[in-house]
C-alpha cells in the first residue's frame, strides 16, 4: 500500500516534467530543425574525416562538419575556391561549413519545419543543405561578414533605403511562422522593388544585404535586368557593397550592365 502511494505520487511529479520536455524539444524542432543532426555530424566528425575535407579545412581556414560523400564535399570545394578567386573578403570570418546530407534534409522530421537551402549563424557558422547552390554559400557568406561589420557601417546601411515594410502582405513574424511568402500589397509582386531585391529583403536589412550578394553570383541576369533602373536606391546599395567588399569592382560592373544603369 506504501510503495502504491509512493508510486502514484512519484508518477504525479514526473507528468509535468515529462510534458515540459516533450514542449521543449518540441519547440527546438520547430524553430531549429536541423539542430540534432548537425549535433551528430559534430560528434562523429573526427570518425568521418576524409582527406578531401582536411585540404578544404586548410585551404579556407574553416571547420567542415557534415556529409563525408567524397563529391558533396568535392562540390563545396569548388565553390568555394570560385568565391575565394573572386572575393576572398567573403571568406575572412567563416569558422565552420556544416554541410547537410539529402537524407537529414529529406528526414520527415527535418522537412517537416524547415524552409531553408542555407542558415547563417552568430557563431560564424553556416548552415548548407545538399540542394545549395553558389548563389545560396554567397549569400550565407555575406551574413557573416556583415554580423562581424561595425555597429556604424550597420548604421549606414539600415539607414539607405526607406522602410516600405507596409506595403507588404505580411509582417516578418508572420513570415518567420507563417507558411506564406509576402508579396508587394501594389502589384502581388515578389521582385525587387524600392531598393529591394526582394519581399523578403524589403521585411529584413540583413536579408537584402545577403540576397545583393547571393545574385552577384548568378551567371544570369535576373534580378538586375527586373529593377527600376531609375530609381537611385539600387546605385546606393550597390555602392555601399562595392565600398565594404561585399561586392567586387568586376560584379558591380557586371550588374551596372545588366541593369543598364
Ligand atoms: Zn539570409
Amino acid at each position: 500500500m506504501v510503495n502504491c502511494l509512493f508510486k502514484s505520487r512519484k508518477s504525479i511529479l514526473t507528468w509535468p516534467l515529462r510534458l515540459t520536455t516533450i514542449a521543449l524539444l518540441a519547440f527546438l524542432q520547430i524553430s531549429d530543425p536541423t539542430y540534432f543532426p548537425r549535433i551528430y555530424y559534430r560528434l562523429t566528425d573526427k570518425l568521418s574525416e576524409t582527406k578531401i575535407e582536411k585540404q578544404l579545412e586548410k585551404d579556407f581556414k574553416t571547420n567542415y562538419v557534415g556529409d563525408s560523400d567524397e563529391t558533396a564535399i568535392k562540390n563545396l570545394y569548388a565553390k568555394l575556391l570560385i568565391i575565394q578567386n573572386e572575393n576572398p573578403a567573403l571568406l575572412e570570418h567563416v569558422k565552420r561549413i556544416e554541410l547537410l546530407s539529402r537524407t537529414v534534409c529529406d528526414n520527415s522530421f527535418v522537412k517537416a519545419f524547415n524552409r531553408n537551402v542555407g542558415v547563417a549563424r552568430l557563431n560564424n557558422s553556416i548552415e548548407l543543405h545538399y540542394d545549395y547552390d553558389i548563389n545560396t554559400l554567397a549569400h550565407e557568406l555575406a551574413h557573416i561578414k556583415y554580423f562581424n561589420t561595425s555597429k556604424k557601417s550597420k548604421e549606414k546601411f539600415n539607414s539607405l533605403l526607406e522602410d516600405k515594410t507596409n506595403e507588404l502582405s505580411c509582417t516578418w513574424l508572420q513570415y518567420k511562422f507563417g507558411k506564406e511568402l509576402p508579396f508587394w500589397k501594389e502589384d502581388n509582386s515578389f521582385g525587387p522593388k524600392y531598393g529591394y531585391i526582394n519581399v523578403i529583403g524589403a521585411l529584413d536589412d540583413d536579408e537584402n544585404l545577403a540576397y545583393y550578394v547571393g545574385a552577384a553570383y548568378n551567371d544570369y541576369a535576373y534580378p538586375w535586368n527586373a529593377i527600376d533602373n531609375t530609381d537611385p536606391a539600387y546605385k546606393k546599395v550597390l555602392n555601399y557593397l562595392l565600398e565594404e567588399q561585399f561586392i567586387t569592382q568586376k560584379q558591380y560592373n557586371k550588374i551596372c550592365s545588366y541593369a543598364e544603369f
